[in-house]
């Protein structure tokens, strides 16, 4: 009887940058295939390439990564049994592995600079060969007086594996059998000579080292799997099983870039995506629900998550049914939270101080329930809600409509009625309303018109009793007064 392994994944991000959609799905997935197995979902970062790796970069990262909800079980912050879970602070277990490595012949240090390095390779590829180093330039890299050179000079080789000239075969659990023809590539540092290792050294160590169960990432690293296929074999482990999921690819067909607007968690944050909507429509670029279901929280995406739903043909972002999505969770979501959440951006666009939206938050919240239903980002709220900020020019033309369908005396009774509301209250507006127009005989459409332009100088907006309630009594009686004042 063979026990079931706990699954154990990670995700796995290099902090250069923000968290573009991409690596958001992938660490989506990731925490999805983790949880509805019951397993762990682990967060390593990888940021041995010092050049462009920041801290400012990670701490980024970590906070998208919370906004959509994707907690880690062992990782930066929190820690865990097989940690640290930062590269940088796990040197010496990858020098001690390249050490072995070269003990057993597997790998060998070069006396050659990477430009040097570099430079053979160009040359190899330009001239259509195999990236293989040739006798020679082997003979060179590795020669007694370089080596002796570099001691006198105390600088240090770089360490690189030598690949095996073979077939490689990976059964990949998204893509099938994918089989990597012999020489494909040739031998590749995996140590610098700086003491950091390269990421396809680093990656299989740690992914060892952390028990990682199965690897899903990006095809974009097919090529790096089968290097590191090889490193698995060279140390004599067990690989993980691996699952490449295809690109995101735009609209156009083309891979997804900043021309196309948007790319990073980060950016669709501050457009006023809510989290809950980004995690939903992420989840369906490259899989879908078993009965096509498309709006679906974390929770249910779990239940139901796994990868043979992933498909293996590449999928295109499209922002539009991104903010069609936002706008479903923006009309069904929590009002309080919505309004805390749109909070921000009231204040950016000034209408509000922030001590002030805070103050009237009773006010602020029906406010956005009224304009709720005609955005789709908390971005959009703001420009909805100037109807009940501007200051409204009087409108001559409206006067002599007002004139002209003789709807003077009903607005001048309605003056007066709502002057002794006893509540200001929708429902005491509402039937205020009713109870005068039924003296008149005026065209209701024409008179709710009529009103709407007189009260917010724009031919529509929110519900009109809403408008009146959330106006406040003093602005809509002023409004009112204008028409006596003719
Ligand atoms: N640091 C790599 C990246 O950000 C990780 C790839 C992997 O998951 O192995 O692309």
């Amino acid at each position: 009887m063979s026990m079931k392994k706990t699954v154990r994944v990670r995700f796995a991000p290099s902090p250069t940058g923000h968290l573009h959609v991409g690596g958001a799905r992938t660490a989506l997935m990731n925490y999805l295939f983790a949880r509805h197995h019951k397993g762990k979902f682990i967060l390593r970062i990888e940021d041995t390439d010092i050049t462009r790796s920041s801290r400012e970069s990670e701490e980024k990262l970590l906070d998208a990564l919370l906004w959509l909800g994707l907690e880690w079980d062992e990782g930066p912050k929190i820690g865990g049994p097989y940690g640290p879970y930062r590269q940088s602070e796990r040197l010496e277990l990858y020098r001690e592995y390249a050490r072995e490595l070269v003990k057993e012949g597997k790998a060998y240090p070069v006396y050659a600079s990477p430009e040097e390095i570099d430079e053979v390779r160009t040359k190899l590829l330009a001239e259509g060969k195999p990236p293989h180093f040739s006798e020679s330039d082997f003979a060179r890299f590795t020669s007694e007086s370089r080596r002796k050179e570099y001691e006198r000079m105390g600088k240090e080789p770089v360490i690189m594996f030598k690949m095996p000239r073979k077939e490689y075969k990976l059964m990949d659990l998204i893509k099938g059998e994918i089989i990597f023809r012999e020489g494909a590539i040739g031998d590749f540092v995996i140590l610098r000579s700086n003491g950091l290792p390269t990421y396809n050294f680093a990656c299989v160590i740690d992914d060892h080292d952390m028990e990682i169960t199965h690897v899903i990432r990006g095809d974009d690293h097919l090529s790096n799997t089968l290097r590191q296929l090889a490193i698995y074999e060279a140390f004599e482990w067990t690989p993980p099983k691996f699952a490449h999921v295809s690109m995101i690819l735009a609209p156009d067909g083309s891979k997804l870039s900043k021309r196309h607007g948007a790319t990073s968690v980060e950016e669709f944050r501050a457009m006023g995506i809510l989290p809950e909507a980004m995690v939903n429509y992420l989840a369906l670029l490259g899989w879908s629900h078993p009965e096509g279901k498309e709006i679906m929280s974390l929770e249910e995406m779990v239940k139901v998550f796994d990868l043979d739903r992933v498909h293996s043909s590449p999928a295109i972002f499209d922002v539009n049914k991104l903010k069609w999505m936002n706008g479903v969770y923006m009309r069904n979501g929590d009002l309080d939270r919505l309004t805390k959440l749109a909070i921000p951006f009231v204040v950016s666009y000034g209408l509000l101080e922030r001590k002030e939206a805070e103050a009237n938050f009773k006010w602020l919240k029906k406010a956005i329930e009224s304009v709720r239903n005609s955005v789709e980002t908390l971005a959009e709220i703001p420009e909805k809600l100037d109807v009940y900020f501007e200051e409204v020019q009087p409108d001559e033309e409206l006067f002599e409509e007002i004139r002209k369908k003789n709807l003077k005396p009903v607005f001048v009774e309605i003056k007066y009625a709502l002057e002794d509301l006893q509540k200001w209250e929708e429902k005491e507006i509402v039937r205020c309303f009713k109870e005068v127009l039924k003296n008149f005989k005026v065209p209701k459409k024409d008179f709710y018109m009529t009103l709407r332009q007189l009260l917010t100088g724009r031919r529509e907006g929110p519900e009109l009793v809403k408008v009146i309630y959330l106006l406040g009594r003093t602005r809509v009686l002023e409004r009112l007064a204008r028409i006596e004042e003719r």
